[in-house]
């Protein structure tokens, strides 16, 4: 639809190029939504735009070309902006071009409103509320399916990392609900310092976390594991009390995607290997036995 006004408008001005932008609710500034025609050398637009005001219209010299802009906004608050470029020797823009642009930007400052509404909906469904960690049907229904099918294409390994807290519950009862939740923040934190560019955190529910390690090898795998469990011990500082120390265990499963192992068989594997370390030890992580080998389910 973004593409649509930009087309057409910049053929009813007779521009040789727009752009329509739109407020980078992530990255901040301003980002290209749309664009039409010869887009060489307007990249200086987007700077431009960040010192407008609502409903402001102005002309902007750039090398060969003339430029009009118009703020986009919704409830008087500037969400993206309209850009139209003629070359300046051909330059004709009038006050009828002001009123038309204007009027283009008017409607697409709805449009963009509804557009971030959209991504903010999607964000939400997709995050956990007191973490920000993606969620448990964000990371099983979307983004693993994605991971797999690419490493079924690379034929590169990964690792999942089923990660739950000890002795939570005593934080909670000796503590408060609160302490209870300041551990559950802190043990976001440390999962995310500890994960690397393309790894994914998630918090699959109450104390249980999820980490997915991308491309690693199964002897990596490892070590990662017990640099994790190494880490987790400065949780100890928050535990209910002294006999049932706070720290986590970690199910280990490696994913080679040679074997063909389908997503919830990998999962089932994680999670016998959590609940096997949670009925022996506590405080430490185990390795998967590769797929195909019976699991041993919690009693
Ligand atoms: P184990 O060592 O066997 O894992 O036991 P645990 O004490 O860690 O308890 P378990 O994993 O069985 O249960 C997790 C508890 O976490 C249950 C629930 O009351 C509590 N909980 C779940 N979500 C939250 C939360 O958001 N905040 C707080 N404070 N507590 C939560
Ligand atoms: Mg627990």
């Amino acid at each position: 639809m973004l593409m649509a006004a930009a087309t057409a408008t910049a053929r009813a001005l007779g521009a040789a190029g727009s752009r329509i932008y739109r407020e980078d609710i992530d990255r901040g500034g301003f980002a290209v939504a749309a664009e039409y025609g010869n887009v060489d050398d307007v990249e200086a637009l987007r700077e431009k735009i960040a010192g407008l005001k609502a409903g402001e219209v102005i002309d902007v010299m750039l090398g060969n070309w003339s430029a009009l802009v118009a703020t986009t906004q919704y409830r008087g608050i500037v969400n993206g902006a309209l850009a139209m470029w003629k070359l300046k020797k051909d330059e004709v823009w009038d006050n009828d071009h002001r009123l038309m642009l204007t009027d283009v930007a008017n409607q697409l400052g709805i449009a963009n409103e509804q557009i971030a509404n959209h991504e903010r909906i999607v964000k939400l469904s997709r995050t956990d509320g007191m973490t920000g960690l993606l969620n448990r049907r964000a990371f099983y229904e979307e983004e693993l399916p994605r991971r797999i099918a690419r490493l079924e294409r690379s034929g590169q390994t990964a690792s999942m990392f089923y990660v739950d807290m000890d002795n939570f519950k005593r934080v909670n009862d000796v503590h408060g609900h609160q302490a209870g939740d300041d551990a559950i923040l802190f043990l976001r934190d440390l999962l995310i310092n500890f994960s690397r560019p393309g790894d994914l955190v998630a918090r699959l529910g109450g104390d249980e976390f999820a980490l997915w390690l991308d491309g690693i090898d199964e002897e990596t795998s490892i070590k990662r594991a017990a640099q994790l469990i190494a880490t987790s011990k400065q949780m100890v500082s928050m535990s209910g009390d002294e006999d049932h120390p706070l720290g986590i265990s970690i199910g280990v499963a490696f994913f080679d995607p040679k074997t063909g192992e389908t997503l919830d068989d990998l999962l089932a594997r994680a999670d016998a290997a959590m609940y096997s370390v949670k009925k022996t030890s506590k405080g430490g992580f185990e390795l998967a036995p590769p797929p195909g080998t019976p699991l041993e389910m919690p009693d």
